[in-house]
């Protein structure tokens, strides 16, 4: 049974998570759904109101920068939170068979895998190991930022974020459906490791200025395509 408290609008699913960020930020964290009557009563379905591909970097736990608990988040994590096919498969299922409203792309500052893909490009070596597939990943992403001469590891990183989120909406047409049909929308976000605090950079699905986000910067509606880097020119 869904809770009666669960946001259940895109809009309503960024409000309460940028809530919670606050709360976090702030030290004062309310830590909800993590006690035992909420456990039990989470034990026979889940439904979370927020899908969030996140970088598996230990500083950036979604449930904890996020101030949530149990069946509110539907987390997928990977370096430097690339897009393969089984995480598009999870975010699908998140979408389409539990109903989540809202996916976000969650980057942070000083990530590693943005600042190995970019040394790899500064001496040209291909490394080898794990850090070949995320060099791979992410070359298309350090070209495109040294076509438009951006070379700060933050800005790039912001446009990977962006092309994430765009890549999400590319690669499931049931999550573009979604989106389309407003029952979905996706959100780009860094996070700033020091501080806590997130920061909303690309909005697809979302009215534009929901509450307490910056204006979206990067829509699929809008063409030609708006400048979208603020930063590192
Ligand atoms: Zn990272």
């Amino acid at each position: 049974m869904p809770d009666h408290d669960r946001p259940d609008t895109p809009a309503a699913a960024l409000a309460a998570l940028l809530d919670g960020n606050r709360r976090f930020v702030a030290g004062s964290p309310e830590h909800p759904h993590q006690d035992a009557a909420h456990r039990a009563h989470t034990a026979d379905g889940q439904h979370p109101f927020a899908v969030i591909l996140g970088c598996s970097d230990s500083r950036v736990a979604a449930e904890i920068v996020f101030d949530r608990g149990l069946g509110d988040l539907f987390v997928v994590r990977t370096a430097g939170h690339m897009l393969g096919a089984e995480v598009l498969a999870s975010l699908e299922f998140a979408v389409s068979a539990l109903g989540a409203p809202l996916i976000v792309v969650l980057g942070h500052d000083r990530c590693g895998a943005v600042t190995a893909a970019l040394g790899a490009h500064d001496d040209g070596a291909t490394p080898t190991g794990f850090l070949r597939t995320i060099v791979e990943r992410l070359g298309p992403e350090v070209l495109a930022a040294q076509a438009r001469r951006i070379d700060d590891p933050a800005a790039v990183g912001e446009l990977h974020v962006r092309s994430t989120a765009e890549r999400i909406l590319d690669g499931s047409p049931a999550i573009a459906e979604a989106v389309a049909a407003g029952r979905c929308a996706i959100v780009g976000m860094t996070y700033a490791l020091a501080s806590g605090q997130v920061r909303t950079i690309a909005s697809h699905g979302l009215p534009a200025g929901p509450a307490g986000a910056e204006p979206p910067v990067t829509s699929r509606d809008r063409r030609p395509r708006p400048r979208t880097v603020r930063r590192g020119r």
